[in-house]
């Protein structure tokens, strides 16, 4: 029976009877895990707010290693991002980046960059306004932990170098298409030149700067569309929350 002490983000809570909760959570330690939690619905119990999604939390659980559920034996609050909660349009954003991770990563995958990812994100998301340049980084970041990077250098059917103008992207093979290959292959879209590298500087840009970043208007739609396009087709289906960003970002 092991002890386990960790930082981790709550990504998603279920009642699983009527005292107990079933807690997803991506920690910086041990990757992404579930613990059963005793007695967290009794109204007494004072740690339900640490139980909320996109809570930052000092964990400790228990269980034999490599099972599949673990015991939650205490919990801290050490962040708890209250201005995301007060903004609905940041709220989604954030909450499509935790189901994003519960969708992408399996069970105990060791990969620590997910986890710092995730923490970084939420943090530029609180005190940022560049939401659709945040969200387009966010899912090229996390394919690219998950190890789907997307190829943007070179053409995935003839390795030949991009040039100028425009080229093909295919979603499927998850990169770009030459020109000469466009006319014999497949390919669900064509992109600028520009657009191309601006997808480059998302992938190794520093999260704490990515404020001081502007799309140039124009571009914007089209960073997102090839961004989200990728992550449809890994993940196979749309996030729930995922509409409810483009409605705000309407309203807005
Ligand atoms: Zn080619």
């Amino acid at each position: 029976m092991g002890l386990y002490n960790t930082q981790a983000i709550v990504l998603r809570s279920i009642n699983l009877s009527e005292t107990d909760k079933l807690i997803t959570f991506m920690t910086q330690r041990y990757g992404k895990i579930k613990c059963v939690a005793k007695g967290a619905r009794k109204i007494k119990n004072r740690s339900h707010a640490a139980h909320l999604p996109l809570t930052l939390l000092n964990l400790i659980y228990f269980g034999k290693e490599q099972q599949t559920l673990y015991r939650l034996n205490h919990s801290d609050i050490v962040e708890s991002f209250q201005d995301l909660r007060d903004d609905f349009s940041k709220l989604y954003t954030a909450v499509y980046f935790a189901e994003l991770v519960d969708a992408m990563v399996p069970e105990a995958d060791q990969e620590v960059g997910i986890y710092d990812l995730l923490v970084d994100s939420l943090r530029a998301l609180q005190q940022d306004n560049g939401r659709h340049l945040l969200l387009a980084l966010f899912e090229l970041r996390l394919l690219d932990h998950a190890g789907y990077r997307p190829e943007l250098n070179q053409c995935v059917y003839c390795r030949s170098l991009a040039g100028g103008g425009w080229v093909g992207f295919a979603f499927r093979r998850r990169g770009i298409v030459c020109d000469p290959c466009s006319r014999q292959h497949a390919f669900d879209l064509r992109v600028t030149a520009g657009t191309l590298s601006y997808l480059k500087k998302l992938l190794t840009l520093d999260i704490r700067w990515s404020a001081r970043l502007k799309f140039p208007k124009g571009l914007e739609e089209e960073i997102d569309r090839v961004s989200h396009r990728l992550i449809l087709a890994q993940v196979g289906r749309e996030l729930k929350s995922y509409p409810f960003i483009k409605a705000m970002a309407n309203v807005g």
